[in-house]
């Protein structure tokens, strides 16, 4: 017996859950596709945020419903708006990797008042993406925790 209470027990396996044991696959587009486009995918992939990258598959922005949104509002021809327009571009996106504590990874969520982070690994000039993190894979390790699934 370790004399821990039930709560460190919880707290211990929390801070050990790491970002590639919980990311999603990530659904992204390339910097060219259209608005009208970028909305099809999120429908069809169900999804509410695209990575958007460049030729070289590198990640270049992040595209959210609201920003869809936002273009949509005027009767601009939204089949002929680039999401590189529209999007949340680098260096200001948020991201996270793979080892990432997924807690560390949260914490940046909330801090940005974000839905999701790129998961990311380093390429030759640029960074590749390798997943999605969102709300709702916390939401997913939070109820493991709690259903003692680690335990
Ligand atoms: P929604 O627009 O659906 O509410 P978000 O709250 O995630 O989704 O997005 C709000 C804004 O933050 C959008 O302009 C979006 O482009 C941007 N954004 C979303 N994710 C990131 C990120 N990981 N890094 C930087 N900006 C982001």
């Amino acid at each position: 017996f370790t004399g821990k209470t039930g709560s460190e027990l919880l707290t211990e396996k929390l801070k050990k859950f790491k970002v590639k044991e919980y990311q999603s696959i990530p659904i992204v587009v390339e910097e060219d596709v259209s608005a009208y486009d970028a909305i099809c995918t999120m429908f069809l992939e169900d999804v509410g945020t695209l990575f958007v990258t460049n030729e070289h598959g590198h990640l270049v922005g992040v595209l959210s419903r609201k920003d869809l949104l936002r273009a949509s509002i005027g009767n601009q021809d939204l089949s002929s708006i680039p999401v590189h327009i529209i999007m949340t571009r680098m260096p200001n996106i948020t991201i996270c990797k793979p080892e990432d504590l997924l807690l560390d990874a949260a914490q940046k969520l909330i801090e940005k008042q974000i839905d999701g982070l790129p998961v990311v690994e380093p390429a030759e000039n640029g960074l590749e993406v390798i997943g999605r993190l969102t709300k709702t894979n916390i939401t997913k390790a939070l109820v493991e925790l709690g259903r003692d699934q680690h335990l």
